[in-house]
């Protein structure tokens, strides 16, 4: 590791730290933390802390509620926003049961479960996230809306983009804590933006994902404005999707390139893309986890709704950008910032390896805008759909041995139940769309 524990015990002194706040994350990625002041920093180092999971969602039965908390040394860094006097550091932590083994519900222990599995066929995992996420007004409450004023649309600039001072803000604020952020800019629809960071060993990338949403709406309430992941929050524009660059790397050697191919991929890139796409519906739960991620999902946002391939066009599920050599890569556009980024990374992961071990044949890329080709086209090209809503998800995941062989047993059975309570809560609702289309009318 990059810290050892003395490490740790100078910087807490030398950085006048005087909270360090233990975090971990839910089965649904929300992060979570224990907060602790600096003379129980030994104590926490050595992996005494605990806490009671009973709360926490997905976490634990009352009956075996205590979880230790065991830091990553690793991802020591302060909060540049808190009070730089008696500053507030945090370190991410994996949960351990008492009797010392890793706790099954803990997100980050199914990566690093599937990241073992890839290091013993000698790959390392790298993954470069482009969150999207909007910046909304905040009433005379401080609570917050929907609503912004903004016009400003791709790429532009200020004075139409209202967003530019929180955006530098935040780029700022992700820099001092040793974030290499590669660009940011608005995206297509009003008071849309996107930061992207640069890629990095799949671990450290999904703790970056939880540390980034921190930073984006911390930032964005400091400037007075409200900062939602939510995939889609306004009808009649685009959603916020988190599109996951993905490849792997054996000795430090991207393995996904091969200049003696037509498009300049491996066959282990090929049989990765055909794992994802072999279980795609499976995960999308996962990449897709709320009931609003599937209104993203639709024709005219440039979001995905077919499982199909292209190094040419947008429009599909897996693309493959340009660049070759290190930077050759696998963009799955589905995802959604809501994902929780460590299962999101895991399934993944597993789904790509599951291609490359069974060598599953590729079908041959869409390169054409799907949206245009018929439903007939369609079916015989074999091009099948994302499923259409949550609960077609979490149906698709429950019948998957696939999908719980990879969370494991524990979070595999929380997280579907958890996911079809929210659905049926959900489709009991009476919306405002049905009272405006039918009771006037009925
Ligand atoms: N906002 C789009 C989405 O929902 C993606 C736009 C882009 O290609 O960056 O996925
Ligand atoms: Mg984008
Ligand atoms: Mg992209």
């Amino acid at each position: 590791g990059k810290y050892t524990k003395a490490d740790i015990l100078r910087m807490v002194k030398e950085d006048d730290v005087e909270f360090i706040r233990l975090q971990f994350t839910d089965i649904f990625g929300d992060l979570k933390n224990v907060a602790i002041t600096s003379s129980q920093i030994e104590k926490a180092l050595d992996n005494k802390i605990m806490f009671d999971g009973s709360s926490i969602e997905g976490f634990a039965r009352i009956e075996e509620s205590d979880m230790y908390l065991y830091p990553d040394y690793d991802t020591y860094e302060t909060f540049p926003w808190r009070p730089q006097q008696g500053k507030v550091a945090r370190l991410i932590c994996d949960v351990y049961k008492p009797d010392g083994t890793p706790f099954e519900g803990d997100p980050r222990y199914v990566l690093k479960k599937a990241l073992k599995e890839a290091a013993d066929m000698g790959y390392m995992m790298n993954v470069g996230p482009e969150c999207e996420f909007f910046l909304f007004q905040t009433d005379e409450n401080g609570l917050p809306t929907t609503n912004t004023y903004e016009r400003a649309s791709y790429f532009d600039l200020g004075p139409l983009d209202f967003g530019e001072n929180a955006r530098r803000d935040m780029v700022l604020t992700l820099e001092q804590m040793g974030f290499e952020i590669e660009a940011s800019h608005h995206e297509v629809a009003p008071a849309q933006h996107e930061i992207d960071f640069k890629y990095g060993e799949a671990l450290k990338t999904a703790d970056s994902i939880e540390t980034f949403k921190l930073v984006v709406k911390t930032i964005a309430k400091k400037h007075g404005l409200c900062a939602t992941f939510m995939p889609k929050p306004k009808y009649g524009v685009c959603g916020s999707g988190m599109h996951m660059n993905m490849s792997l790397s054996k000795d430090g050697k991207n393995i996904f390139a091969d200049d003696n191919d037509k498009l300049g991929l491996s066959q282990e890139a090929y049989y990765f893309i055909a794992g994802i796409m072999e279980h795609m519906r499976e995960m999308t739960a996962i990449t897709n986890p709320l009931v609003n991620s599937y209104k993203r999902l639709v024709p005219g946002y440039e979001a995905p709704i077919y499982i199909a391939w292209s190094a040419k066009n947008r429009s599909p599920l897996v693309r493959i950008p340009s660049a070759r050599g290190a930077g050759t890569r696998v963009e799955l556009r589905c995802p959604d910032p809501t994902a929780n980024p460590y299962l999101a990374m895991a399934v993944c992961l597993k789904a790509g390896l599951d291609g490359i071990k069974r060598q599953l044949p590729l079908v041959p890329s869409v390169d054409s805008n799907i949206f245009e080709l018929t439903r007939e086209e369609k079916k015989a090209r074999h091009i099948e759909s994302l499923p259409a809503n949550l609960r077609e998800a979490v149906l698709c995941m429950r019948d998957s041995d696939f999908m719980k062989e990879a969370l494991g047993e524990h979070i595999f059975t929380r997280y579907t139940s958890a996911k079809l309570d929210e659905w049926n809560e959900y489709t009991r609702q009476v919306t405002d769309w049905e009272i405006s289309n039918y009771l006037y009318k009925v």
